[in-house]
């Protein structure tokens, strides 16, 4: 006798694929630029001028006014003269990815429930910049070229993988959030939510590393840490209202919410 079993009895999880493309990177550079406006420029310190201090004569009245074919010579370089080492280095990642992927996605469902993984490329890219950008609308995203602490390369993968299910997950429950007046608004209960779970101590267990908040989260970060740390079970859609709540009674404190309501009226 000879049994069948239906495929849907198999959970589908994503199965991540590492790809190196300078081409990504430069409309990466460009994606940043377009973002100057945010903090004060805080993106740009971050992920272009605390590396390559040189593109700060780009800027001209706070916006960055530079050629594509500079940058593409410049990024194009970077990845010519350093390639067998981002190859080694992508080959590292993907090995520790492919060690912790199937607790990670036990983590993930602890959370989510059968939530299913919405659908995307699920490809991982390297970055020559000082910050590493998702891509919600194609599930795309990169980490470090270079990295000291190679383990951490995995929390970003893991981060990154939560932006993407949780992104799914909120939108369809509270959809009168969607659009891009709430962008911010859902940035930091998106930032918020990973920082609470990557701390908890099952997520520290299997990563070994904390993931740093952004700083202007770290006071609601420390409440909802207080009350979720020992948590046996999580109760995700709790932990989302708690977020909201904060989020408002923080929200002229916190970047991009104010400047967009402005932008409403
Ligand atoms: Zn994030």
């Amino acid at each position: 006798m000879q049994f069948t079993y239906p495929l849907f009895i198999f959970f589908m999880h994503p199965k991540l694929k590492f790809e190196i493309d300078y081409k990504k990177d430069v409309r990466t550079f460009f994606n940043f630029a377009s973002d100057w406006e945010y903090e004060n420029g805080r993106i740009l310190e971050w992920a272009i001028f605390a590396k390559y201090p040189l593109f700060k004569k780009f800027k001209k009245n706070k916006k960055l006014e530079v050629q594509k074919s500079f940058v593409k010579k410049f990024v194009s370089g970077k990845y010519k003269k350093n390639i067998k080492i981002f190859r080694k280095n992508l080959k590292i990642y993907d090995n520790n990815w492919k060690k912790i992927e199937k607790n990670f996605y036990k983590l993930t469902e602890e959370i989510f429930g059968k939530t299913p993984w919405p659908k995307g490329k699920y490809i991982v890219y390297l970055t020559i910049w000082g910050m590493f950008p998702r891509f919600l609308e194609d599930k795309t995203f990169q980490i470090p070229a270079k990295y000291k602490r190679k383990k951490y390369v995995s929390v970003v993968i893991a981060h990154e993988m939560l932006h993407f299910i949780f992104y799914d997950y909120f939108l369809a429950k509270y959809p009168k959030y969607k659009g891009k007046k709430n962008y911010f608004f859902v940035w930091h209960v998106s930032e918020i939510f990973n920082s609470v779970v990557q701390d908890s101590p099952e997520w520290i267990k299997l990563f070994k590393i904390n993931c740093m908040p952004y700083p202007e989260h770290n006071k609601i970060v420390r409440i909802l840490r207080k009350k979720y740390y020992r948590v046996e079970k999580w109760d995700v859609d709790l932990l989302i209202k708690d977020i909201i709540i904060l989020v408002n009674q923080n929200s002229s404190k916190l970047g991009g919410i104010a400047q967009a309501a402005r932008l409403k009226k």
